[in-house]
């Protein structure tokens, strides 16, 4: 401290080194290339919760509603998330997907996407059992869709990779270090974490499942909170991986922000199948045992969950149950692939999802973006952020007050994004 100032160690502090953190600090320091920025990531490892427990695909943007900031994103995102993977050596494929409908009762539903999907000028084609039989000799299915610019990658790979350009950049790469409370005053951010004090110009929250507490530690009101949901996976053995050639899904249930037990090839060659999704007991529980009294009882005592639980009472239980039962899982799967047999699946890893959920009992489906005085909470960065990420970067950089780092132009106040159409 020099008399009344405090001093900057750095002029940009992020919070989080998942994939958005790190193209957050990778498109700060290509836009201010002497700026000082620290990542600080609680974890010994990049991507070691979302980004690194997630499906590998690289969406092409069908599913959102257009003018969304997931349908902006998600376009433009594919375009760079492929550029990247080709300038650094990053193993990847655009493989394309199919999205069937098995029953006649899903077709309004289909055609609903595919609308959808040409409204956000994507080049889907409506294909017919022959061509999907084609594609995927092992699917049955009445009607389809097929995504030729759908792809697949290894994000923890990505992020990876960013985590290198940020180093070359100049930044600083702090793992192990947790950040526990953040002061915003009028020239910066005081930020309290396990490896020290730190002081910044200004903060960035990328902390994925606890990006609503770090908001709240920053002293920003976000009308919502994390709830998190575990997806599950299962993956083939390996004399059955013929049964997918690339990516197959199915029709999604309109009202539900998840996209379905889905076929995925991976970039390594392994066959997935999932994810489902149940509410996790724990932020961070990958096991159906893992439980936090402080976690379980902020779900419970939020009456939003409540509205959303009137809300989704059937879904809810019927994940619940295919958690529970492999058996019912694997039906899932043999509406698409009739042959797959229990036999023929293990349980594999499991994701988090960390899904803002508003005050009032909305699942939010798009991105939020909250900005503080002194920092800015990314809040709900679902599906499809992976395959955005470097878009999302771009855009924080682009909404950072003037040059934050060089005077104190301000944005005032807390502002739900108001982008962040439904
Ligand atoms: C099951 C599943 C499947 C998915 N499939 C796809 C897909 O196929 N394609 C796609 O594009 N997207 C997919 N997604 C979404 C995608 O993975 C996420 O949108 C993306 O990874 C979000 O990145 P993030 O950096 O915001 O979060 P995270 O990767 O969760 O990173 C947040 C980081 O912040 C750290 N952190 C938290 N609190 C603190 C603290 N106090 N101090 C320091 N560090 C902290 C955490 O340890 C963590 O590493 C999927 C997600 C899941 C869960």
């Amino acid at each position: 401290m020099v008399g009344a100032h405090i001093m900057h160690n750095y002029d940009f502090i992020i919070v989080g080194g998942g994939i958005i953190g790190l193209s957050t600090a990778m498109a700060l320091g290509t836009r201010y290339p002497s700026a000082r920025i620290v990542v600080c990531e609680k974890e010994s490892g990049w991507a070691a919760h979302q980004t690194g427990n997630n499906s590998g695909v690289i969406h092409a943007g069908v599913y959102y509603k257009p003018g969304s900031l997931k349908a902006k994103f998600a376009q433009a995102g594919n375009r760079s998330m492929v550029e990247f993977c080709q300038e650094h050596g990053i193993a990847h494929e655009v493989c394309g997907k199919l999205i069937v409908a098995t029953e006649q009762s899903e077709l309004d539903q289909l055609e609903k996407l595919f609308q959808r999907a040409i409204a956000n000028g994507l080049p889907v084609r409506k294909i017919g059992p022959a061509e999907i039989r084609e594609r995927e000799p092992h699917v049955r299915a009445i009607a389809g869709i097929y995504s030729p610019t759908t792809g697949i990658v290894n994000y923890r790979q990505v992020t990876e990779a960013y985590a290198r350009i940020v180093a070359q950049q100049g930044g600083e790469l702090r793992l192990n270090t947790r950040v526990d409370a953040i002061r915003e005053h009028a020239d910066g951010v005081t930020v309290e974490t396990s490896t020290g004090t730190l002081n910044g110009r200004f903060l960035i929250n990328c902390a994925g499942l606890h990006s609503d507490r770090v908001a709240q530690a920053a002293g920003v009101q976000t009308r919502m909170k994390i709830v998190p949901f575990r997806g599950e996976y299962f993956e083939t053995v390996p004399e059955k991986r013929h049964l997918v050639k690339t990516l197959i899904y199915p029709v999604p249930n309109p009202n539900f922000p998840f996209l379905g037990v889905h076929f995925t090839r991976m970039i390594d060659g392994t066959v997935h199948a999932g994810p489902n999704a149940v509410l996790a007991l724990k932020r961070e529980g990958y096991r159906k045992i893992d439980f936090s009294l402080r976690d379980f009882a902020e779900v419970m005592t939020y009456p939003a969950f409540w509205k959303l639980a009137g809300k989704f009472m059937d879904e809810g239980l019927k994940e619940m149950l295919r958690s529970a039962s492999k058996a019912l899982f694997v039906k899932s799967m043999q509406r698409l692939i009739p042959e797959i047999q229990a036999r023929d699946v293990i349980p594999t890893h499991a994701g988090v999802r960390a899904q803002a959920l508003m005050d009032d009992g909305t699942l939010m489906d798009d991105f939020v973006i909250i900005d503080g005085k002194r920092s800015i909470h990314v809040c709900n960065a679902p599906s499809p952020a992976a395959t955005a990420s470097i878009e999302i970067g771009k855009a924080i950089v682009a909404r950072l007050p003037d040059q934050p780092h060089l005077n104190s132009t301000l944005h005032t106040g807390v502002q739900l994004a108001a982008e962040a159409v439904r």
